[in-house]
């Protein structure tokens, strides 16, 4: 029954994590793949809304990684025993709130949760609206490996495991196998389809044609020890006796324009490239030969895409820790939080060590997946077309959900 529009609403957070960038992706592939037949809402939940307990916090973040332990605690289980709790209660009537104001604005036939703490609340929203038979709800999980459990949730028609580990874990908290699929994690459209030529790139984003480059990030934020970083590595990529450069560096900062203008305070012994926020990293990516990051699964996804060795150098406690066994466990980086340490390793693969770097791109290549957002929403779309026809949905409020809280 594809005679009407549906409407998709993305359930993200804008937090880190890659959500966001999850997020998009997958309303870029739903584009491409069924253009006009689906239209796509992406609501950052937390953020949106003034009144939101945690927009006054200073640090939103950590906040956050703080309190998805808080939310594992109190979700697990079959009773709502989040409600115990006062702080709790006002946060998840809050929330409730919006997910009720969200499904009555936009008339989702599909939810796609992209988010460890967005199944709960809107399950229990379809659930007291009578409309958990007619809306397909979908988890899309953006942790590579370990993850919170509060992304698992037995009443989800489908939860999307970016790799067999996190599938397993899935089955181990009770969800049933035709409940998970494992196509990988959702990089945008873009970057996993595009098609790009090394030297091409080097001469559009006007770098060194022949010395190997490394890509120096540390997620969309510019977090970790960039700049000892990049010290490190102008000391490491130069030849003190043929007094030539070894390498190149590129360093893109994200949104952290503090690091980049002291950055581009500095003097530098080899080619050195500093940038702010990019929107082509697929372009940066394919110009470089190695990557060093944090442990961000979306750029992890995407350098594996493009075959890049990944030095890790940081993670954020929680959940991007197990990010870095999965990389480095397939064979397709190394994890260090040593400046030096890294300088010295990037030296080796672009000098006497360059049969690793090979290795290491081989089974980056091995784990990539690029096809894994189009999977995704084409699951999706059989899974919308099996439902049948979902013309005139029995969207009247018949009690408030956040009244009952
Ligand atoms: N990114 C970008 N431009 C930048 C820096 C980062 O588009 O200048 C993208 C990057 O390609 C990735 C996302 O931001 O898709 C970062 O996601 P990740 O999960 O690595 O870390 P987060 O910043 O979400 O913690």
């Amino acid at each position: 029954g594809a005679d009407r529009t549906k409407n998709v609403l993305i359930l993200m957070s804008d937090t880190g994590g890659g959500h966001r960038a999850s997020a998009e992706a997958i309303r870029d592939a739903f584009k491409m793949e069924f253009g006009d037949e689906y239209k796509i809402f992406v609501k950052d939940v937390w953020k949106e809304y003034t009144g939101w307990p945690i927009n006054n916090m200073e640090n939103q973040y950590k906040f956050m990684v703080k309190h998805v332990q808080l939310w594992s605690v109190a979700f697990h289980g079959t009773s709502p025993r989040w409600i115990h709790g006062v702080y709790l209660a006002a946060i998840a009537a809050f929330y409730a709130k919006e997910v009720e104001a969200g499904l009555m604005e936009y008339k989702p036939d599909i939810i796609i949760s992209v988010h460890p703490l967005m199944q709960h609340i809107p399950l229990w929203v379809l659930k007291w609206q009578g409309l958990q038979k007619k809306v397909i709800f979908v988890t899309v999980i953006t942790d590579l490996n370990t993850c919170h459990r509060t992304w698992f949730h037995p009443g989800v028609k489908r939860c999307y495991c970016p790799s067999e580990e996190v599938s397993k874990r899935a089955l181990l908290d009770g969800l049933e196998q035709n409940q998970v699929r494992v196509f990988g994690l959702p990089v945008r459209p873009s970057f996993a389809r595009a098609v790009l030529n090394k030297d091409d790139l080097r001469i559009e984003l006007e770098l060194d044609p022949v010395l190997p480059a490394v890509l120096l990030m540390g997620g969309g934020e510019g977090m970790g020890p960039v700049k000892k970083t990049a010290k490190a590595l102008a000391e490491s990529l130069f030849d003190n006796e043929t007094w030539k450069p070894l390498g190149q560096m590129v360093v893109i900062c994200g949104r952290n324009k503090s690091l980049a203008s002291s950055l581009e305070s500095l003097e530098w012994k080899i080619p050195v490239k500093i940038r702010g926020f990019e929107t082509q990293m697929q372009k940066w990516m394919g110009a470089c030969d190695c990557i060093i990051t944090k442990a961000g699964p979306g750029t992890i996804a995407e350098a594996l895409i493009r075959g890049l060795p990944i030095i890790l150098n940081d993670y954020i406690p929680g959940q991007e820790k197990g990010n870095v066994p999965y990389v480095v466990g397939n064979g397709a980086g190394v994890f260090t939080r040593s400046p030096k340490e890294t300088a010295r390793i990037v030296a080796g693969w672009f000098s006497t060590n360059a049969d690793e770097l090979k290795k290491m791109s081989e089974n980056a290549l091995k784990l990539a997946q690029p096809e894994a957002v189009f999977d995704i929403v084409r699951d999706i779309h059989d899974l919308a077309g099996q439902r049948g026809p979902l013309a005139d949905m029995p969207y009247a409020l018949t009690s408030s959900f956040s009244n009952l809280i």
